[in-house]
């Protein structure tokens, strides 16, 4: 394993197949920056399309077996796997925080333990499962959907394996799976804690590779059941292309640009502070972020007094450093990438209350952001139509809460939605008007077992508990099953 905190290191064995630790055939390799100091950190090798079908072929052989184990074999090794990561919690953390630039306290507190949580989760559903259930004179049937592709991206490099790894795991699925190309260190860490826990070989699967290779390959793989994608809504629609000619089921949780309603009632000393620390969470970097905040007009002026007051009193910095409460950004595209819808946002005439363009002071290296709020923004304008992927806020005014709504579901997306206030009557309401996979009141804690997933272009399908498990079974009806059962007779 690389050593963390250690001169560039170099990693060649990044195919985890059957077991076994390889070198990928052809893939090159790809250089990891160091994202608080843009110094070259690590180099691994890239897989191609011939190792995904390596890696095929073992989880195809390893599902006879797997597909067919026990509920309480699969349980015992969920609660297996689930000690092993929480003892070697703290490799995971250093090792996640180094790759993604996370505050050390933050990859402690949240990215790691909250990763952890799905093993536990998953074998709950398991355990309490009904896998066959008697209709009328037939039976319904739960089994495996088989081989799963698993594709992630990098903002929650652990999270977004394991809350598929977990559920397939349960469901006695095999996996290929293939992290984010910019964190393939806590994944091929996982593994390690895989086979730690005794996951037999063959059953999880591991090529680190780019999207165009090794991705691509994974969608359009013919003997490939089901394909699970986080990311972009850009890649998903590929990936769905891709997955189309071999009528896999596609499952696919992508972008969003979720609205967070402050009603005229809301205790904005609590709303607003609160709302624009969880727009910011992991440096912004996070698919569910309420960053667009609309607000009633007449209480504009406090609402941009206390959104600037919290901003400015953020910490950025180096992972490690004393109170750090934001990282910089994984990398040099999505630096560019904000700065540049901040350049949008003060082009387009809204309001800069806090932040800007360029590094926060004492930080002349590195991918660090300011954190930043715009007030007064038109809802047509790009910063608060378009992902923006980093901490950068947008309050939008309205003059009835009909028309906050109204431009609330105005938006390809529908990941997350938030409404605040002080009457639980009325944000109850205005929640069930809001089209959302997930709707927030008074900022609730996010958790790891009620469902995620997206309306519109935020996707389809949904992780976590139940709904999550059956993403992974098929449904079969076995008719006749009880005799003189047949109604036609
Ligand atoms: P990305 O789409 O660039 O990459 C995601 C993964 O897909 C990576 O592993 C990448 O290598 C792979 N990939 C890229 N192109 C591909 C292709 N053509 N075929 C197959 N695989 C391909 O996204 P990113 O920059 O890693 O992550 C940021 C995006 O992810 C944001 O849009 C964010 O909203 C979204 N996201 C969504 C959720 C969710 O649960 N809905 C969670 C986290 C992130």
């Amino acid at each position: 394993m690389m050593t963390v905190g250690a001169s560039m290191q170099t990693r060649t064995k990044t195919l985890f197949v059957d077991g076994n630790w390889a070198e990928p055939d052809e893939g090159g390799s790809f250089t990891l920056i160091d994202p608080s100091t843009e110094a070259q950190m690590a180099r691994v090798s890239l897989g191609s399309a011939a190792d995904v079908d390596r890696a095929v072929g073992a989880a195809r052989r390893a599902f006879a077996t797997f597909g067919r184990s026990s509920v309480q074999y699969r349980s015992d090794l969920l609660t297996r796997i689930s000690e092993v990561f929480t003892a070697r919690s703290e490799e995971l953390v250093s090792t996640l925080s180094m790759e993604l630039g996370a505050p050390l306290t933050y990859a402690r507190e949240f990215h790691v333990p909250h990763a952890g949580l799905h093993f536990k989760n998953a074998r709950d559903v398991l355990t309490s499962y009904q896998w066959e259930t008697a209709v009328g004179g037939a039976l319904h049937v739960r089994e495996p959907i088989g081989v799963c592709g698993l594709i992630t991206a990098w903002n929650w490099p652990l999270m977004l394996i394991t809350s598929k790894l977990a559920y397939a795991i349960a469901a006695g699925c095999t996996v290929v799976l293939k992290p984010s190309e910019y964190t393939p260190f806590s994944a091929i860490l996982l593994m390690e804690v895989l086979e730690e826990a005794g996951v037999p070989p063959g059953v999880v699967n591991l090529v680190v590779g780019d999207g165009q290779s090794v991705g691509n390959a994974i969608a359009a793989h013919p003997d490939i059941d089901m394909v699970t994608f986080t990311g972009s809504t850009r890649a998903g629609v590929h990936v769905a292309q891709s997955a189309a000619p071999s009528v896999k089921r596609v499952h696919l949780e992508l972008g969003g640009k979720s609205p967070n309603i402050i009603l005229p009632d809301a205790d904005l000393d609590l709303a607003i502070p609160k709302g624009v620390l969880r727009a910011f969470v992991n440096s912004g970097q996070a698919c569910i972020a309420p960053t667009r905040m609309f607000v009633p007009r007449e209480l504009s002026d406090r609402v941009a007094e206390l959104a600037k007051q919290t901003a400015e009193s953020i910490v950025t910095g180096a992972p490690g450093g004393d109170g750090v409460q934001l990282g910089p950004l994984i990398n040099q595209a999505q630096f560019d990438r904000v700065q540049s819808y901040i350049e949008s946002g003060i082009d387009e005439g809204a309001t800069l209350v806090a932040g800007g363009l360029g590094r926060p002071s004492g930080l002349d290296r590195g991918y660090f952001v300011k954190p930043t709020v715009f007030a007064d923004v038109a809802h047509e304008m790009r910063i608060s139509q378009e992902e923006i992927f980093g901490p950068v806020l947008s309050i939008i005014n309205y003059d009835t809460v009909e028309q906050a709504i109204e431009m609330a579901n105005d938006s390809p997306y529908g990941l997350g939605a938030y409404v605040h206030s002080g009457d639980m009557a009325r944000a109850r309401e205005v929640a069930t008007q809001l089209r959302a996979g997930r709707v927030y009141i008074n900022l609730a804690a996010s958790d790891t077992v009620n469902p995620f997933g997206g309306y519109e272009q935020s996707g389809n399908g949904r992780e976590n508990g139940v709904h999550g498990f059956e993403e992974y079974l098929e449904l079969k009806a076995i008719l006749g099953y009880e005799s003189n059962s047949n109604p036609e007779q």
